[in-house]
């Protein structure tokens, strides 16, 4: 069986040379007669691994020598817990609660101090971005917190919010590396790599370097310490290696694709061609306010529970995987992050359209 037009919104679809070269080094990567899987992280070859992706990642997202990059484990959860337990030292945080992420890292962070939930776009079943210009921040806030890109709802943050001088963390786990970023507008960026990166069980930490301390919450445990991680060159104790590695070589692709410009020209032209579809259509409908929307997560619906399963179902005959969306929102997604080739969502507009004239 051939490969299909994966759609899934994570894990997801990574871009085929590079499963192609894993494949080809699985057996002896590069002389040294083993896999990467099986060998040490102390090794000088895989040291060479992980500080060649974390230069590549660097030179891709141009980030300013006050950051550091760190490479852990956990997923993009587990920081949930790690920001507020390494960064609330007045105990106090702001939160934009635009959607199932935002919303539990929230909560979580409401367990180590007061986190406030200073807008949300709950009412409208997070299917916008609120205004940000002129938030209630809290004086004595540690941070302002965002979910820059919203898997489930397909919202993008397409303007930071104003924190009116607080430091801004930003999970971007769906659209990292979709186009340019400015790290220097941010404290902390962090993103689990199975979105668009790589493999689950890598989250990625970008972080200006006056943020990682010794001054952190009492009992947070010392793999929860971001200085841990900072302090040892993401090399404290055995990092997810394989999964790094496989992200060394999705900067390697992002390289030799021409970088972040030529990242987010391709991932507009694939947008439009299924934005466009939806907003001409009579059956299928986009449910995000057109400002917000993502490049990376296209959510939509027929309005019929029934016609969205048959949907559903036929794609998935017809080679176009995973389309159905999040439990909590019903109807579909296609998750279009930066390995889905233009091809791909050119098949399932065309596979819609027909779709829509059988089904009238
Ligand atoms: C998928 C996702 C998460 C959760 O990631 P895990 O690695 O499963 O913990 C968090 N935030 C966003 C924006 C996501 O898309």
């Amino acid at each position: 069986m051939g490969r299909v037009y994966n759609f899934s919104a994570g894990p997801a679809v990574l871009p085929e040379v590079v499963l192609k070269e894993a494949a080809d080094e699985m057996m002896d990567y590069k002389g040294s007669g083993m896999s990467v899987m099986e060998m040490s992280h102390r090794s000088k070859t895989y040291d060479d691994i992980i500080k060649t992706a974390e230069q590549d990642l660097r030179d891709i997202l141009n980030i300013p020598d006050n950051y550091k990059v760190l490479f852990m484990q956990g997923g993009a959860s587990t920081q949930f817990a790690m920001v507020p337990m390494n960064l609330m030292k007045n105990k106090v945080a702001d939160y934009i609660i635009t959607g199932q992420w935002a919303k539990k890292a929230y909560q979580e962070a409401c367990m180590y101090g007061k986190a406030n939930a200073i807008a949300s776009s709950e009412d409208k079943t997070f299917s916008y971005i609120p205004d940000c210009s002129d938030l209630p921040i809290s004086e004595d806030a540690d941070y302002v917190y965002i979910c820059e890109n919203n898997t489930i709802y397909g919202t993008k943050f397409k303007q930071l919010p104003n924190t009116k001088g607080k430091i801004l963390v930003s999970d971007v786990s769906s659209c990292f590396l979709s186009e340019p970023m400015n790290i220097s507008d941010y404290g902390i960026v962090y993103g689990g790599v199975q979105k668009n990166i790589g493999p689950a069980g890598v989250v990625i930490s970008i972080i200006r370097e006056d943020l990682i301390t010794d001054d952190v919450l009492p009992g947070t445990p010392t793999m929860l310490k971001f200085k841990t991680h900072a302090d040892n060159d993401s090399l404290y104790n055995t990092p997810p290696a394989y999964g790094i590695y496989i992200c060394g070589k999705v900067f390697k692709w992002i390289k030799s694709m021409g970088g972040l410009e030529a990242m987010k020209k391709h991932n507009e032209e694939k947008a439009k061609i299924l934005y466009d579809f939806l907003d001409q259509s009579e059956m299928f409908k986009g449910t995000v306010a057109e400002a917000d929307r993502s490049l990376m997560n296209v959510p939509f619906v027929t309005g019929d529970k029934d016609l969205d399963a048959l949907f559903v179902a036929e794609a998935k005959k017809a080679g176009l995987e995973s389309l159905k969306g999040h439990r909590s929102v019903g109807g579909m997604r296609a998750s279009i992050y930066n390995a889905m080739p233009k091809a791909g969502v050119e098949k399932l507009v065309e596979f819609m359209s027909d779709f829509e004239k059988k089904n009238k």
